[in-house]
Order: C-alpha cells, then structure tokens, then sequence
C-alpha cells in the first residue's frame, strides 16, 4: 500500500489569513488558531497536513529577508519528513520570497508551493481555499516516487508558475500573477494537467543544499526622461553600495547623454555591479541593438536579459551574501542559474 503523503503548511500571513477591524474596516491578520475553523477540508484531502505558523502574522509588504532564511531554513529542517511544503504568504512581496528561495536550495527534489489569496479566507467569494487546497494537491503529486514538481513555484487561481519568474500583476483580480518570460508549470482545471516539458528536475540522488546568506546593499535605479545627473550621481554614490538594477527602456536602451555613460562607468570600475533590466515586462534585453544601449555595455553592464525584477533583487542579494569573489558573481549572474531567465 502507498504511504499517505505529507505536506507541511508554512503560515507567514497575507490576506488569506486576515479579518476585517470592526473599527476602522482595515484589514489586519487573524490568530491563527481561527485560520484552521475556516479550513475542515484539509480532513478530506487524504493528506497528512502539519503546519508551523510564523507568529505573529504579517502582510507580506512587512516580510524582510530574514523570513526567506526563516522559511528555507524550517523547510530544510522538516525535509526527510514531508514530501513537500506549502508556503501561505501575502501577494504583495510573493514573488519576491519566491525568487529568493529559489536560490537558497540547490538541488531541490520537492514541491515548495507558494500561495496565498485576494479576499481573506472567512470571506464568501474567497479564492483562498481553492488556491490552497490546490496547492496541497500539487505539493503531495508524485508519479514512480518522484514529485512531479520539484521547484519553488507560486500557485494561484488556475495556475502554477515558476517562482522566479513570477510578477504580482493585478491588486484586485483573482488572477493576481503571471509569468511573462516562461510558460506555467500547470494548469487546475477538472484535473490539474502538468507541463512536464517546462519543469525542471533534479540530478537523481543529489542532496540538498540550503544556503541563507544575504547582502541587501543594492538599488534599483528607474529610468524616466529628465532624471537629473544629481539623482543618478547620489544613487550611485550611496555609501556600502555593491549593486544596482537599471531598469532601462524597451530593449535595454538609456539616454546617450555624456554625463551619464561617465556616472555608469565610474561606478563599475569602482566594483559596483549593475545590472540591465528594461521596464518591460516581456521581451530581453538586448545591448548592442540600438546605438542607445551600446553605451551601456560599453560602461560594463551586465545584461539581465528577460529576468524579472525581483528576481534579479534575489539573485543579487544572495550572490553577494554567498560569494566574495567579484568575479565569482560576475560570472552566476552572466548564467541562469534556476530557471530563472532565457539567455538569448
Ligand atoms: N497586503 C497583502 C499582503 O501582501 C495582500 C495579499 O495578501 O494579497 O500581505
């Protein structure tokens, strides 16, 4: 006979684990012990269902990089014992926590399903059991004694994404996320069907490796027509800066002004990293294609190609708390290095 499967629920907080104030109608989180009387279905999914509630809960918009360190490490802890992990998380900074926890394990083996809800879980129209029953389905699904995805992924209303290549894209529409640059792991419909070709697995018989370590001495620095040379020069003089995400235009393209080619240029011989990243959420960045971004390759920018934001946020913080070598991070952020992004 199969063994009953196990999945571990993590509880950060979110939406689906708030309540209205009766005073002032702003939401704000429940206690976690009226979370479980919403939820008498976990009984009947067949699955052995533990979960570890992260007290206080919070909005996700709270949630810093040592709740990552916190998850990766809980998860690491419980490994052996469950054959996979169901993360309940405000969608505000999802994608974030997503990103990041796929650089933290090397060699994942099984689900790290992260959800979370619209409406809050003792609401009549709430989309919070489906999104997380379903996980629970995805988080437990394994064929031949493998699970069928062995990612960190964000599951949410019909569909599964790849978490570092997730984006929160709408504030009120059930479908809160999508993933512009690669296409969804699965899809819940009647039956959930998955997209095996995209899904990534595993070395067989490779051990996992957890690695926590961040640095946050990064910026993104957006562009917009008329930012002065004074805001350029300050962001790239913050003291302790190690990092910057240029989000640039269209293909990775950038005024051409001489002032600021030199800013660019004299932060990345002093060892700043930049990264390319264009404003756009689909499509890849490109230096070279138009004499507008040829400036900033030749200035030593690293091209991000169609990676998201956020991701690009996880990989820099954690290349820069893992390694010291600067060339060492030069190199794993020129590579994808968990799916995050298509090198074109
Ligand atoms: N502000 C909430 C949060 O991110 C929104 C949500 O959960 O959907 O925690």
């Amino acid at each position: 006979m199969e063994k009953e499967s196990a999945v571990l629920l993590l509880f950060t907080g979110g939406t689906i684990s708030m309540s209205e104030d009766p005073a002032t109608g702003a939401l704000r989180p429940i206690d976690f012990d009226r979370l479980q009387e919403y939820l008498p279905e976990l009984k009947q999914t067949g699955v052995r269902v533990k979960s570890i509630p992260f007290l206080p809960l919070v909005d996700s918009s709270d949630i810093q990089p040592d709740t990552w360190e916190k998850i990766a490490l809980t998860i690491q802890e419980n490994y052996d014992d469950f054959d996979g992990f169901v993360v309940l998380h405000g969608t505000d900074t999802m994608a974030h926590t997503a990103s990041a926890l796929s650089f933290m394990f090397e060699n994942l083996s099984k689900p790290v399903i992260l959800t979370g809800a619209q409406l809050p879980i003792g609401m009549m129209r709430s989309d919070a059991k489906e999104n997380l029953l379903t996980s629970i389905e995805i988080a437990s699904a394994k064929e031949n004694g493998h699970a069928i995805v062995p990612e960190v992924c964000i599951f949410f209303e019909d569909t599964l994404f790849r978490g570092n290549r997730t984006t929160k894209k709408n504030a009120e529409h059930f479908s809160a996320f999508n993933s512009y640059n690669y296409p969804p792991l699965a899809k819940a419909g009647v039956h959930i069907k998955f997209f095996r070709s995209y899904i990534h697995y595993p070395e067989l018989g490779t051990k996992l490796r957890v690695r926590t370590k961040i640095d946050q001495n990064i910026v993104i620095l957006k562009l917009f027509p008329g930012i002065t040379h004074l805001t350029v020069h300050t962001i790239l003089n913050i003291p302790g800066l190690k990092a910057v995400i240029l989000e640039s235009f269209g293909a990775g393209n950038a005024p051409r002004h001489a002032w600021f080619y030199n800013e660019l240029k004299n932060a990345t011989e002093r060892g700043i990293l930049i990264v390319n990243k264009s404003q756009c959420s689909t499509g890849t960045v490109e230096m070279g294609r138009y004499e507008t971004s040829l400036n900033l390759m030749n200035a030593g920018l690293i091209s991000g190609y169609d990676c998201t934001t956020e991701a690009i946020v996880a990989k820099l913080m954690y290349l820069l708390g893992e390694y010291e070598s600067l060339d060492e991070v030069k190199h794993k952020l020129s590579i994808s290095m968990c799916g995050e992004m298509t090198i074109s």
